[in-house]
């Protein structure tokens, strides 16, 4: 049998194959992912998520672009490209397959009927395995954002009760586990701002990355090395401006890191040694006149 070229890849495959074998094994392995996380996805276009994937915090609301993104995803009709969401291309496929499916079906129960029998040797599986692969890429990254991007906002407000919250980024309220109390992010977020911003704490990057770590900020060990390189994270220096350090280390500021971290410094890019004391207080300045202006 003369071998004929994969049309997904530039691969040889046997002529009763429709893709090259490892293109069929990346197809069966992408809707193995499919099966086990599409639900994750279906969750975020509901009202409340994270009842089923037990991320911290209790039960919360996804924002308003999260949702639509994964909407899209999910029942897009068509995109930009062209492209469709994962609903209606697992429809189409399933019809290609002659699969019986009804319209209560969900992308999961799709997934589920695709995988029930034979899909790799159907006319459709070269344009099929393109367009699942490329959404299980898309899905993939849409839900491992979720994950890195998680952020720890600090002790419930509540006096009495005190539990460290949790939040996927893209969530705007979330229910204290503990204590059944509702809090925006936002006002979380401000209560652990200030919080920092007032501690007037030193340390050497890695402690410092460790505390805002501790606070729930993230950061990566080589971002924290590249703002010290870019002069962007400058040095702490004492009332005489004598730079301060510890057994030969630089010492920071706590507070210049969390505002890199938390990308309040966004707009000091690339100007080098700026003051982060007169940038805070502009920023101020101008909301002050931006609400102004609203008057
Ligand atoms: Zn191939
Ligand atoms: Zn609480």
């Amino acid at each position: 049998m003369a071998p004929t070229v994969c049309p997904n890849c530039w691969r040889d495959k046997t002529e009763n194959q429709q893709i090259c074998t490892l293109c069929e094994s990346t197809f069966a392995s992408d809707l193995k992912w499919l099966r086990l996380n599409i639900r994750d996805l279906e969750d975020y276009t509901e009202k409340r998520v994270g009842k089923r994937n037990g991320h911290g915090g209790g039960g919360y609301r996804a924002s308003e672009p999260v949702r639509v993104a994964a909407f899209d995803l999910l029942y897009g009709q068509s995109d930009e490209n062209g492209h469709q969401g994962l609903d209606i291309t697992l429809r189409c496929f399933c019809a290609c397959l002659g699969k019986d499916y009804s319209e209560h079906d969900t992308p999961y129960d799709l997934t589920g009927k695709i995988m029930s029998g034979p899909f790799l040797r159907n006319s459709g599986t070269p344009v099929y395995a393109k367009e699942i692969h490329r959404l299980k890429t898309k899905a993939r990254r849409f839900l491992d954002f979720d994950d890195e991007e998680k952020e720890i906002l600090g002790p419930c407000p509540n006096p009495e009760c005190g539990v460290q919250l949790a939040a996927p980024v893209g969530v705007v309220e979330i229910t204290c586990r503990h204590c059944n109390n509702k809090w925006t992010v936002g006002y979380l977020r401000d209560q652990r701002r200030a919080r920092i911003l007032d501690s007037g704490r030193t340390g050497t990057s890695i402690e410092l990355q460790d505390l805002l770590a501790q606070c729930g900020i993230a950061t990566k060990r080589s971002t924290v090395r590249g703002w010290v390189h870019h002069k962007r994270l400058t040095q702490a220096v004492d009332r005489e401006g004598n730079p301060l350090e510890r057994d030969g280390k630089p010492l920071y500021r706590l507070a210049d890191m969390y505002l890199l971290a938390t990308g309040e410094m966004r707009k000091a890019d690339h100007t080098g040694d700026v003051n982060l004391w007169e940038l805070v207080g502009k920023k101020n300045e101008q909301t002050r006149e931006t609400e102004a202006d609203h008057e």
